[in-house]
């Protein structure tokens, strides 16, 4: 994406954002305050960087994980601290608890999960990515919700194909 395309496409955003300030000449395209001298579009890096945090995935997920304080936000779990050398007695101990911690931490990493599923829009600047949509979890917990949307959404299909039927379809019974 050019500079140019990218202030046309945030631009857009900005006039649909639920969050930002509806924006007037020379004001802030954040939070509609007055510009300062030579600042063109936030009036401070605040307000830049919070526009990027609530938009921009590779950033809104690092600011997710920050908020919930690097840990999963449904059972607590957290990843296991990468090894500091000074805490070693020799290096080879560090070295070792080096490969240990690699080792964990393919399965331990934590994930970010959209709550409302932004349905691939992950590479896009996107309302989807507001920062009250996402939430950490640990791999095990983001599965079960993963599954769990399977589920409903297979049988929402199930239910509305059903009822699309012209006879009633006694057989098909579903809970909600
Ligand atoms: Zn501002
Ligand atoms: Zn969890
Ligand atoms: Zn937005």
């Amino acid at each position: 994406m050019t500079a140019a395309a990218r202030t046309t496409k945030r631009d857009a955003l900005i006039a649909v954002c639920t969050l930002a300030r509806s924006r007037a000449a020379g004001a802030c395209a954040w939070c509609g305050e007055d510009l300062p001298p030579r600042r063109r579009s936030w009036c401070s890096d605040r307000c830049g960087d919070a526009f990027w945090a609530n938009h921009w995935w590779s950033v809104a997920r690092r600011a997710a994980k920050r908020r919930d304080r690097y840990c999963c936000k449904r059972c607590g779990a957290a990843p296991p601290k990468r090894p500091v050398l000074s805490a070693y007695a020799t290096r080879a101990k560090y070295l070792a608890a080096m490969r240990a911690w690699r080792k964990v931490k393919r399965t331990t990493r934590l994930e970010v999960n959209h709550i409302v599923p932004c349905r691939g829009k992950h590479a896009a600047l996107d309302c989807a990515h507001h920062l009250d949509n996402l939430e950490t979890l640990c791999p095990p917990c983001h599965k079960t919700h993963t599954a769990a949307l399977v589920i409903r959404r297979v049988a929402r299909t199930a239910f509305q194909t059903a009822r699309s039927e012209s006879r009633p379809a006694k057989s098909v019974r579903l809970s909600r």
